[in-house]
C-alpha cells in the first residue's frame, strides 16, 4: 500500500472537519475523494501532504507514519492547491522555472523539465506571455504544471476544475489520466463533480460533514 489515512482527525475548536477518515491509495490508482463545499476535503489532502498536523489518528507512506518521517513523502509529492498560486507578472515559463528551483533543479535538466512541461499543459506557444493576460483554464493548468516538474509519484489535486470552461477542463482531465497511464503517477483527485470522478477514478471515497460516507469502485 502506498498510502493510508487511519483513523485521521481535524478539529477547528468546535469544528469536526474531518472525523476519523480511513482511505489508502494503491501505486498506480487514480482515487477519487468526492464532497460538498466544506465536506473537509481541502483538510483532509492537508493532513496527508503534512501541511497541517492532525488531532488525532495517522497518515502512513508505505507503511511508515509521515508523522514521523515527512521528507520521505515530501520529495516524492505533487500538490495542485485549491487556490491557484501563480505569479501574475511573469510569463508561464518564468513560473515554471521559479518552482523548478524550489525543487532544486538547475541548468539543463531545469530547461529540460520547463519544456516538457508546458508541452505536457498544453502551453508551450504561450510560454512568453504574463500570467496576468491568462484565462481561468489557463492558469489552472499551469497551476497543474507546477507540481509536476519534479515528477512526483503521488500528485494531489485539490478541485483543479473549478470555475474554468468546458475545453480546459477536459483537458486537464485527459492529462491527469495520461500521468496516471504513461508516466504510471498515482493521483488523489478531489472534486465535487460525480461526473469527474466516475471519469477518472478507480475508487471514489464520498465525504461529507467531515466524515466518509460511502466507497464506489468504478471500473
Ligand atoms: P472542503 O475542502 O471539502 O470544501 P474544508 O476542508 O475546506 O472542506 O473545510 C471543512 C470544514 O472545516 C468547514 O466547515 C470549514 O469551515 C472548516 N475549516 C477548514 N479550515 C479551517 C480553519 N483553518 N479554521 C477553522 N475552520 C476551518
Ligand atoms: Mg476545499
Amino acid at each position: 500500500m502506498m498510502l493510508e489515512a487511519v483513523e485521521l482527525t481535524k478539529h477547528f475548536k468546535q469544528t469536526k472537519a474531518v472525523d476519523r477518515v480511513n482511505l489508502y491509495l494503491e501505486q498506480g490508482e487514480i482515487v477519487g475523494l468526492l464532497g460538498p463545499n466544506g465536506a473537509g476535503k481541502s483538510t483532509t489532502i492537508s493532513m496527508i501532504s503534512t501541511l497541517i498536523p492532525p488531532t488525532s489518528g495517522d497518515v502512513r507512506f508505505h507503511n511508515e507514519s509521515i508523522i514521523k518521517e515527512p521528507a520521505k513523502l515530501r520529495n516524492v509529492l505533487g500538490i495542485v492547491p485549491q487556490e491557484i498560486a501563480l505569479y501574475s507578472d511573469l510569463s508561464a515559463k518564468e513560473n515554471l522555472r521559479f518552482f523548478g528551483r524550489i525543487h532544486r533543479l538547475s541548468g539543463a535538466e531545469l530547461n529540460k523539465k520547463v519544456d516538457e512541461v508546458l508541452a505536457l499543459i498544453g502551453l508551450t506557444d504561450r510560454q512568453n506571455d504574463l500570467v496576468k493576460h491568462f484565462s481561468g483554464g489557463m492558469k489552472r493548468r499551469l497551476n497543474i504544471g507546477a507540481a509536476l516538474l519534479h515528477e512526483p509519484k503521488l500528485l494531489i489535486m485539490d478541485e483543479p476544475t473549478v470555475g474554468i470552461d468546458p475545453q480546459s477542463r477536459n483537458y486537464i482531465l485527459e492529462t491527469v489520466k495520461r500521468l496516471n497511464q504513461e508516466k504510471q503517477m498515482t493521483v488523489l483527485y478531489t472534486s465535487h463533480y460525480m461526473e469527474e470522478v466516475e471519469f477518472l477514478c478507480d475508487r471514489i471515497y464520498i465525504m461529507d460533514k467531515g466524515c466518509i460516507i460511502a466507497v464506489s469502485y468504478t471500473h
